[in-house]
């Protein structure tokens, strides 16, 4: 390829979220940044590996196992821009972390709590994400990825996607986990819209068959879109059909016994579905 594109893969620990890599002869840039600093700081040895010039991080959407890195990404690639392609997202990531602040989900990463009047020393939000308000990143070499953040709610409020051309490769964000149990503490509204724009997704794509990487999980193909979707309908009638939140609970680990994240995602989407 001549704009010598590549893409890494970096597999998170906590939340099996991932992060990716592009790269080419000069520069680099990062797709999200993982859920704690500790991991984030192995990520940012395993890209100064590369000996590229990283120069931007983007945050696909304001989920903090795709943000609490920043801080870390900040001080150890302090001229690469932290950015989102607009500034819904932007508000999405200092909403949850005010409110992450407010129940005490900050306290082990104390640089993450916004920036304040009070808390001088906490992470400027403000100043330290970009808009980007434009449909395309670009590698020195010239290899675009194209951003697409026109959706409606479903997992989080606001998504992006990227599509590459060069690798025939669709990054879905957290549209599709694979082989990881959903975030489903979501409006019912998201996910009505979430479950049609999963068949958008596979008809529009149908032709092209790209790589499919999901926000969570393991790279694979197309038919992503409806193993998720799937998913979502198995989880829709284990709520409607179950009494209790460990009813619940154990009838989608039996479904999905291999899917990871059961004590953290499936709990928490369980018990945002099931009053007890
Ligand atoms: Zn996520």
């Amino acid at each position: 390829m001549e704009n010598n594109l590549n893409l890494e893969v970096y597999n998170g620990i906590e939340a099996t979220v991932n992060s990716y890599l592009f790269t080419d002869n000069e520069s680099a840039i990062l797709v999200d940044c993982l859920r704690n600093s500790e991991e984030a700081k192995n990520l940012a040895d395993f890209i100064k590996s590369k000996n590229k010039n990283l120069t931007h991080i983007l945050i696909t959407h304001g989920h903090p196992d795709h943000y609490i890195g920043m801080n870390v990404m900040r001080q150890e690639f302090p001229s690469a821009k932290i950015v989102v392609t607009k500034q819904e997202i932007k508000n999405d990531i200092l909403g949850f972390s005010t409110w992450m602040e407010s129940v005490g989900w900050l306290e082990k990463e104390p640089s993450m709590k916004p920036k304040s009047e009070t808390n001088t020393n906490g992470f400027d939000y403000q100043n330290n994400i970009g808009v980007l308000n434009a449909k395309e990143l670009s590698l020195a070499n010239g290899a675009i990825l194209e951003l697409n953040s026109d959706y409606s709610g479903a997992e989080c409020e606001h998504l992006t996607t990227i599509y590459s051309k060069d690798l025939n490769a669709f990054f879905t964000g957290d549209f599709c986990y694979n082989g990881v149990h959903i975030w489903l503490a979501v409006d019912k509204k998201n996910i009505a819209y979430w479950k049609t724009q999963l068949d958008t997704f596979s008809k529009g794509l149908a032709s092209l068959q790209p790589k499919i990487y999901p926000g969570h999980g393991n790279v694979t193909d197309v038919s992503l879109f409806a193993e998720v979707k799937g998913y979502i309908e198995n989880f829709e009638n284990t709520i409607a059909t179950s009494k209790t939140r460990t009813e619940a609970m154990d009838k989608m680990k039996a479904l999905y016994p291999n899917h990871k994240q059961a004590d953290f995602l499936l709990f928490n989407s369980v018990n945002a579905s099931i009053s007890e």
